[in-house]
């Protein structure tokens, strides 16, 4: 049986891998594809389709983005994406200035609770143009100001603790139609991480594609319940694993199994939405 994983970051946002260590590990994990799915970000997707191509394993391109209904955070992920697309890209570029001010704005409340991180050593650390909390946490640690990263997260990055700072968020139906002009599937990230059960009819009406039911952080209870919700919605059904890199221990690709038929759905679909065959005339 061949198995995907597709939800995976890499150094073009929060992740640790190169577009070459995620095809190794990929194949390591003996997968038949991957998707990268970099928060607010496309830039990896051509090293990453290439380093897969070197090795045999089958690459969709894809994003995560973040969205927002009634103050509650949702991640939406884009797959099949034509990443050259300019109002992708133009977009893509708004939401990259505004985590990169916000940055600065998490250091400067950090600095006024007497923690002595500079907004450059982030930015250096991060290297990459989607920098976020997980770096700003990993710029703690390495300067010895917290012990570890669910250290920074607890004292001062988790929603409402001290240097947190929202961003500016698209609703979720502006999510949605970005990845569709832009010639992709979209798909809700991890619902059982975001509570957002109430929205899901809401998003379906405007058009999402499917929902994630396989992730690391749902139990098997949460990924039955979803599972159920996509059958009662017709909705696509997605997996994969969330890797950020190398973290404790072993990196969480692969651990996620998602059988390949839910790929070949997820790419039907696609080629319906670039045929401007979605949806339905009837509907
Ligand atoms: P941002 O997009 O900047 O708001 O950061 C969100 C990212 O932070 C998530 O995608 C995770 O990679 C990371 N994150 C959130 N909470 C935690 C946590 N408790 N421990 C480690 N990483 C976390
Ligand atoms: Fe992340
Ligand atoms: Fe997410
Ligand atoms: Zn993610």
């Amino acid at each position: 049986m061949a198995f995907v994983d597709l939800h995976l970051h890499s150094r073009f946002s929060d992740g640790t891998y190169e577009p070459e260590e995620l095809a190794a590990q990929a194949r390591r994990c003996e997968l038949a594809a991957i998707a990268l799915t970099d928060h607010d970000s496309v830039e990896g997707c051509p090293g990453t389709a290439q380093a897969c191509a070197a090795v045999g394993i089958e690459f969709i391109a894809g994003t995560e983005l973040t969205a927002e209904h009634d103050g509650n955070e949702l991640h939406i992920l884009g797959y099949c994406l034509e990443t050259q697309n300019s109002r992708l890209l133009t977009q893509i570029a708004r939401f990259q200035a505004v985590r990169q001010n916000r940055i600065r704005e998490m250091v400067a409340r950090l600095n006024q609770l007497k923690m002595p991180l500079s907004a450059d050593a982030v930015f250096a650390l991060a290297n990459c143009r989607a920098p976020g909390r997980l770096h700003v946490a990993r710029a703690l640690v390495a300067a010895g100001l917290c012990a570890s990263l669910d250290e920074a997260f607890e004292r001062f990055l988790k929603k409402n603790r001290p240097a947190w700072v929202p961003k500016f968020k698209m609703s979720g139906k502006e999510a949605l139609e970005l990845v569709h002009q832009a010639g992709g599937v979209a798909v809700l990230a991890h619902p059982g991480l975001n509570r957002v059960d109430e929205v899901i009819p809401r998003l379906v009406e405007a058009g999402m594609d499917g929902i994630e039911c396989f992730h690391t952080k749902h139990s098997t209870a949460t990924t039955e319940h979803y599972l159920e919700v996509a059958d009662r919605f017709h909705l696509l059904v997605t997996g994969g694993s969330d890797c950020h890199g190398l973290s404790k221990g072993k990196p969480l690709i692969g651990t996620v199994k998602v059988p390949y038929q839910h790929l070949e759905k997820l790419k039907a679909r696609a080629a319906e939405i670039r045929t401007a065959a979605w949806p339905p005339a009837s509907s």
